[in-house]
């Protein structure tokens, strides 16, 4: 597709993204879940009937995962943590995939760490 070129093709310029606008409340997002760390909201075009994002407000060079340094082992945790509050709350508990995806080959397109949350329906494995 359009977006999957368009993902291959997105580099870590460590420039502002879209996210920082959300986090700052300048475009609207759902938000499902926020507390003073992390920020989940809905993905605006939904792999499933269940897609939500999960956040660091603080992006602190976590432009993508491969730039994970021992100092994120906190806020990744708590990233993690919030994927599980927010199954519960969204009714997918029982099933329910957290996906990371890092950089060019893995179609990454905003370089802002975030986690997807994805479930509401039976997710085939591998994925694409
Ligand atoms: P990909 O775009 O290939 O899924 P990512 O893992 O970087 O790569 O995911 C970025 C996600 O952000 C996409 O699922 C996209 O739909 C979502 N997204 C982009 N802009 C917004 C927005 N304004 N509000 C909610 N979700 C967004």
């Amino acid at each position: 597709s359009n977006e999957e070129a368009a993902a291959k093709t997105a580099v870590d310029t460590g420039g502002p993204t879209i996210f920082d606008k959300i986090i700052a409340k300048e475009i609207p997002s759902d938000i499902v879940y926020e507390d003073d760390k992390v920020l989940a909201f809905r993905d605006i075009n939904p792999q499933a009937p269940v897609h939500i994002l999960i956040i660091p407000k603080l992006r602190d060079g976590l432009t993508q995962l491969s730039k994970a340094e021992a100092r994120h082992g906190e806020i990744l945790g708590q990233l993690l943590y919030a994927s599980k509050i927010v199954a519960e709350k969204e009714g997918i508990a029982e099933g329910f995939r957290v996906v990371i995806n890092n950089g060019p080959d893995a179609c990454q397109s905003v370089y802002h760490l975030h986690l997807h949350v994805i479930g509401g329906r039976q997710l085939k494995w591998p994925p694409g």
